[in-house]
């Protein structure tokens, strides 16, 4: 095996422990799911990732998203160097701030204006407080394994590593009012949305949705699962957000709304916006948007919100993303290749797989599929999730530490890479 010593990540992971409530400052991070030790890791370039114990792996996860132009982006470094000489913090009102909004308004088809948070967490539940403020209604409707951050409200049926963790998915110390406004429906299933308007009807404020879901591996929607989201919406006066913290400027310059056709009346991004830095956003229309303090009545604030450095790697990011068609083209290509591979693999192995795969991002269930939903998803092997993990790990690429999440391509990514994965992944499934 090539990379195989892992004695001084282990080594930290047992300090970590000490000090760090299981050794990682986010769970996505802890390898639990996947039994082994996480990798410690000391940097990354391009489309590699290096641990502390000097093991090389080809990146598929570039910071679970933001890392879509490659690890180190050169420009990215460069507007960050060149701004943190003025400061890293004003609290206070900048010109940078002006052209981030202007160019997130250009690019995401329902943004008329925008308000910019430190992480998707904050975007999704700032978003959901204003469409509750200007509707004037309380219940919100999610889908089952759609993942929108930590806060309270949405810690219900939610996906990505409270999944993997098994048990109960919702946390404890989340209490029962927090989550009674939370109404949960079946990714997929119109049905499902539809029963809870007939009996919610003139309270949903909102439906928030991952417009093609991540969190329980990738799970796109079906033809015109999205545009029935859209009408029912209108029907009841009910603003719908995208939550696009991963599809937003990944799957078009535009996100999922731009790929498919549907204009939601707010979205959240975070992941990629930021270039690496802490960075979310939430916006839409300017009608609802008017309603944020110090304009209208919705509270919501932040001291490092839209911060120079920040704003000058997401800025630099998302200029590249609008002027560069070409790496949608690259990403989406070595996608097909990958994914496609990979589905190749599976078959010809006779394997109990599935792969849902969109553009750049895609997922190897290990259930034979199809896999449409939370329910479907879940039906995944761990077991082997975990020993495939392991194999290509110690092969040399690095994977999302738990079956359901999603596999990330970046521009930094060639065939070269491509065709190793796709190697290692064969002999596995020993083909
Ligand atoms: C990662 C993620 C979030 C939360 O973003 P953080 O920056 O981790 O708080 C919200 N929604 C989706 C779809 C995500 O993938």
């Amino acid at each position: 095996m090539l990379n195989s010593k892992t004695d001084k990540s282990e080594r930290l992971f047992t300090e970590a422990k000490k000090y760090i409530p299981g050794g990682v400052n986010s769970p996505a991070r802890a390898f639990q799911a996947v039994g082994t030790t996480p990798r410690f890791i000391e940097k990354a370039d391009a489309q590699f990732i290096y641990d502390a114990d000097g093991n090389k792996y080809i990146d598929y996860i570039g910071s679970w998203g933001p890392m879509i132009l490659g690890n180190n982006n050169p420009g990215v470094l460069k507007a960050v160097q060149e701004t943190i000489l003025n400061g890293l913090s004003f609290g206070a009102a900048t010109e940078r701030e002006i052209t981030m909004a202007k160019l997130v308004c250009e690019m995401v088809p329902c943004f008329e204006m925008v308000r910019m948070v430190n992480s998707g967490t904050e975007a999704t539940m700032s978003a959901l407080r204003t469409a509750r403020g200007y509707t004037g209604r309380s219940k919100i409707i999610k889908f089952e394994g759609c993942y929108h951050g930590h806060s309270d409200g949405l810690l219900v049926k939610a996906g990505s590593a409270l999944i993997a963790e098994g048990g109960s998915p919702d946390s404890a110390g989340v209490t029962e009012n927090c989550a009674k406004d939370t109404l949960t429906a079946k990714y997929n299933d119109m049905d499902s949305v539809e029963k809870l308007f007939q009996e919610y009807r003139d309270d949903i404020a909102a439906v928030i949705i991952e417009p093609v879901a991540a969190n329980m591996g990738v799970v796109l929607p079906k033809d015109g699962f999205l545009k029935q989201l859209r009408e029912i919406c209108d029907i009841n006066k009910t603003v719908l957000i995208f939550d696009e913290v991963i599809t937003g400027f990944r799957l078009a310059p535009g996100g999922a709304q731009e790929l498919f056709g549907v204009t939601p009346d707010m979205a959240t991004f975070g992941k990629i916006i930021g270039g690496g830095m802490p960075v979310g956003a939430y916006g839409g229309k300017r009608e609802i948007m008017e309603c944020v303090a110090p304009v209208g009545k919705v509270y919501q604030a932040g001291t490092l919100s839209g911060n120079p450095v920040a704003m000058a790697a997401g800025i630099m990011q998302l200029t590249n993303l609008k002027e560069n068609p070409d790496i949608y083209e690259h990403i989406n290509t070595l996608g097909e290749k990958l994914y496609g591979g990979l589905a190749e693999i599976v078959k010809t192995a006779k394997a109990d797989c599935t792969v849902n795969h969109i553009g750049s991002i895609g997922t190897l269930f290990f259930t034979g599929g199809p896999v449409t939903d939370y329910i479907s998803a879940r039906k995944s092997d761990l077991k082997q999730y975990a020993k495939y993990f392991q194999h290509m790990l110690n092969n040399g690429s690095y994977f999302a530490p738990a079956q359901f999440e999603a596999m990330f391509i970046s521009n930094a990514h060639t065939e070269l890479e491509i065709k190793k994965t796709l190697d290692d992944a064969a002999k596995f499934f020993n083909i």
